[in-house]
């Protein structure tokens, strides 16, 4: 399934190159490579979220929202009782096992979007003015990833502004950390190089970087350096993640 390899070049003197609205940094001191892109907005439920917090409060939705949890995942539990009174339900067997799943996912659904609300909630919520639904999104997010020898980190960092008191506030979420990329200690065979063209010089320097890049894709960044000149290339390949 969907395979895609993308190559980001950094010829001799140029550290920075931005493509398809992804800008991609380098620090050829230190070899750390900055990916940063635009992330989108939350997709909260702000017409309706107000409404329903003032109405419930706070507590019975949170208490709603365990419940509701609870119940999603209790046909899991009730099911085996239904298989094992098959016989005496008769036909009555068919629907109670829909309408226990079909209940699930309502449960399911109602839970997520409490979840929503109380996110919502929490992150709306002005720091000076202390008014509820407040803050409001000003600008689109910045995307962040870092990768060094020791480390890859993605951070998010969400820009807000409080539309009572105009108040701004950044929040800043750690997304994932994952994936050494060390130094090789014996390069493999190095490729021509697009700088200056000679052959066998391009060697992958470091160990690639990998990671999910959404919840069905998954990334390898490979880094890789000329000997002889001072071009600088990273190749990007997403593959789907297998479900089986
Ligand atoms: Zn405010
Ligand atoms: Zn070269």
């Amino acid at each position: 399934m969907g395979k895609d390899l993308k190559y980001v070049e950094f010829p001799v003197g140029i550290d920075k190159n931005c493509l398809d609205n992804c800008c991609y940094e380098l620090d050829r001191s230190t070899d750390i490579l900055t990916i940063t892109s635009e992330g989108n907005f939350y997709n909260f439920p702000t017409e309706r979220a107000p409404d329903i917090v003032n109405s419930l409060g706070l507590k019975r939705i949170n208490v709603v929202k365990k419940v509701t949890l609870l119940l999603a995942f209790s046909p899991i539990f009730i099911f085996p009782f239904l298989l094992y009174f098959r016989q005496t339900l008769g036909e009555f067997y068919w629907p109670f096992t829909i309408t226990l799943f079909l209940g699930g996912i309502m449960f399911f659904l109602i839970s997520l979007d409490l979840f929503d609300i109380e996110s919502y909630y929490k992150i709306s919520k002005c720091k000076k003015c202390n008014r509820d639904f407040a803050y409001e999104e000003i600008k689109k997010p910045l995307v962040k990833k870092i990768s060094t020898y020791d480390d890859y980190e993605e951070t998010e960092t969400r820009y807000f502004k409080c539309k009572y008191c105009n108040d701004e506030d950044l929040k800043i979420k750690s997304l994932l950390k994952s994936s050494k990329s060390r130094k090789r200690r014996s390069p493999k065979k190095g490729k021509t190089c697009k700088g200056c063209g000679r052959r066998f010089t391009l060697i992958e320097y470091r160990y690639p970087d990998t990671y999910l890049e959404s919840f069905d894709t998954r990334r390898t960044i490979r880094h890789y350096k000329c000997k002889n000149c001072e071009y600088i290339e990273i190749s990007m390949k997403d593959e789907a993640v297998s479900t089986d």
